[in-house]
Parts: structure tokens; sequence; C-alpha cells
């Protein structure tokens, strides 16, 4: 096995939004409240939209939003506007070892890409205010298709095929449970990075099925042992 192409998540694994579950929480409650007037679902119901996939539309009736692709572009709306003031205020992190990594692989000419649930003009905007857009040879927002968002390998997927890179190839980084689910269903090598060392997340793959970088720089080594 060779790999040829590594791919990547975007916020909380290349760039990080300071309190991020408290970040997009509030958005859920803002739309459900301030658009729509309706009453906020339990913790539980609202961690539960997160991790849906192409449930979104059963979750989203169920909390009495009539059309549920409506609630993501007010939703995306609201994390623009949200998002473009983070920027602006200097909040959004940019991790140390993003950039050397990023040249490292440029330079090997390993392909690169970016799979990410967060709205296309969004991750626009931030890749081109931290000076990343150039590092990589595709990026794949969330566009109109919200049921193409990971957990499934939709995106993944296309992007394998733009890049012309066979699954058995291919690795891909994120954060979160969804990053490592999509990746499996993609036949992907998952790689769950956790800067923090220490995994204050549920994970819903047994460890023994993804690899665990502490630093993207790892990848390096990987590569070189695969
Ligand atoms: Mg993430």
């Amino acid at each position: 096995m060779t790999i040829s192409c590594v791919l990547f998540d975007l916020d909380n694994t290349l760039v990080g939004i300071p309190n991020t579950w408290n970040y997009f929480d509030t958005l859920i409650q803002d739309v459900l409240k301030m658009d729509y007037s309706l009453s906020i679902p339990s913790i539980a119901e609202r961690n539960s939209l997160w991790r849906s996939g192409k449930e979104y539309v059963s979750i989203l009736k169920r909390w009495g939003v009539i059309d549920p692709n409506d609630f993501w572009i007010k939703f995306d709306q609201r994390d623009g506007i949200k998002r473009k003031k983070l920027i602006k205020d200097g909040q959004l992190i940019l991790y140390d070892d993003v950039i050397p990594t990023l040249k490292k692989l440029n330079n090997m000419g390993i392909k690169t890409g970016i799979v990410s649930n967060t709205p296309d003009f969004i991750v626009d905007y931030e890749l081109d205010h931290l000076n990343l857009s150039s590092f990589f040879d595709e990026v794949l927002g969330l566009g109109d298709d919200q049921s193409i968002c990971k957990p499934e390998p939709d995106g993944i997927n296309l992007i394998l095929d733009q890049l012309k890179c066979k699954p058995s190839n291919a690795v891909f980084i994120g954060d979160s449970p969804v990053d490592l689910i999509a990746a499996k269903r993609a036949n992907v090598i998952p790689i769950f990075i956790d800067r923090k060392k220490k995994e204050s997340r549920k994970l819903p793959l047994n460890s023994e099925t993804y690899i665990k970088f502490t630093d993207l720089n790892q990848i390096f080594d990987f590569m070189e042992k695969n």
C-alpha cells in the first residue's frame, strides 16, 4: 500500500473554532428560536443532529421544522455571519503543524484535499483568509445537498474521483466521529487527530479500526511504514 492522497476535515482538524460545541449548539437554538419561533429540544436531541447524516430530515421534522432544507439555509446564513466575525476578531486558530505538513506533502507530490460539512462559501472564506487555498488540489464543502454530508461517504468518494486516487491509497484525517465513520464507509484509512492527547469524546469505532495522531507531522512516519 502506498499513500498517494491525504484528505482532511477542515474545522478543528486544520482550523480551530473556540468552544466548538457551544458555537454550533447556539446556532441551532438561534435558528429554532429566532427564525421559526419553535421551542428548544433537549441537549440529547440537539446532539443527535450532528451524527445524523441522511436522518436529519426526520429529526428536524420532529422538532417542528416543516422544510428541513430551509433550516440549513437559515443555519448557514447565521454561521456565515458568525464565522466572518470570528475570523475578523482573530479567533479562528490555525494549528502550528498545519502549514509545515501541507508544504511537505505538496513537495512530495502527494495529492491533498478537504472534505468538510461546512458550507462552501464559509470554507472558501476561511481558506482564503488563512492563506491555505493554494495547498489543496481539491476542496469540497457542503453545497445544497445536505444528505451527502459526513458520515455519508459521498464527499470523500467524489474527491477521490476528482483526484483519480484509489481509496486504498488514501487516508482521511479528522477530529470527530463523523469523519472516522465517513472514512470507513469510503474504504479509506481513518485517522483521528487528537492534539490534546486525550479522547474526550466517545468515539464510535473501536480504536483498533483507526489510527491516532497527536500531531499532523506523524503522517510522514505513517507513510514511510505503510
Ligand atoms: Mg471537524
